[in-house]
């Protein structure tokens, strides 16, 4: 890996009340910040929560994110948060076009796109999410589709902007199935969307561009993940869940 601190990232999706919440995010941070600087830390609860977890981890490492956001700012959508609101309770950072979001909701390409390039303009960091399905893998789509989902993201951004926004490579196949990629098939999406940043906005940008793989990650296989070139860090759901499976992700070099 160049320069990029890596990125360990857990996703709560719809999962904890308040009290759980809290109690997880005070482990969370007890544990992390005895990792150092030399690993970004992130959690992702419910909307109804971040108020209560910003508060818990006050003070320390561990940066806090939404799990979506609305691309406008304010009016008739209901149901919808915007990236103000989000950054109005303490988040830095919004998971965007998660595969879940693209299946269940409707969410495409531009419009995740577009989203990149609100909750830039409004302070958030982007994790953008992109991922083939086990179909498009067996059919020898994987990069027509990544390639696709990374294009729509990457031109909705100048150069600039496109260095502060995590990609996150999710095979869909490999989320919540306890399948993970091969080292070589992570390694093999990572390099390419980091050349189709280079493509796109230069390769100082792609050097500087931090990809994560998400899809099963476990504290048995996290080493070997984030040993390869191209992984710079993991967005993780099932084992973000409980402190210790997550603080072991966040100390991946000593597994
Ligand atoms: C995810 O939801 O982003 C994810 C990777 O889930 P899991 O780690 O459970 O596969």
């Amino acid at each position: 890996m160049a320069n990029r601190t890596p990125l360990i990232a857990g996703n709560w999706k719809l999962n904890k009340t308040t009290a759980e919440a809290v109690a997880l995010a005070t482990e969370i941070k007890s544990g992390a910040d005895a990792a150092g600087s030399d690993v970004d830390v992130l959690v992702s609860p419910v909307f109804t929560v971040l108020a209560a977890v910003a508060k818990a981890l006050a003070g320390s490492k561990v940066f806090l994110a939404g799990q979506n956001m609305h691309s406008e700012l304010s009016g008739a959508y209901t149901g919808e948060i915007a990236p103000t609101m989000l950054t109005d309770v303490g988040c830095s950072h919004v998971i965007l076009g998660h595969s879940e979001r693209r299946q269940y909701f409707g969410e495409t390409d531009e419009g995740v796109a577009k989203k990149t390039k609100v909750a830039l303009d409004n302070g958030l960091l982007p994790i953008s999410c992109v991922g083939e399905t086990l179909e498009e893998r067996e059919g020898g789509k994987t990069m027509d589709v990544v390639g696709r989902q990374v294009d729509a993201i990457l031109k909705a951004v100048s150069a600039d902007e496109a260095t502060k926004v995590v990609i996150a490579y999710e095979p869909v196949w490999a989320i919540g199935t306890g399948k993970v990629a091969t080292p070589e098939q992570a390694q093999e999406v990572h390099a390419f969307v980091r050349k189709r940043v280079g493509d796109v906005h230069g390769p100082a940008v792609a050097d500087a561009v931090r990809i994560l793989y998400g899809g099963s990650v476990k504290p048995d296989n996290v080493k070997g993940l984030m040993a390869l070139p191209d992984v710079d860090g993991a967005l993780v759901g099932g084992a973000s869940l409980k402190a210790d499976s997550f603080l072991k992700l966040v100390h991946f070099d000593k597994q």
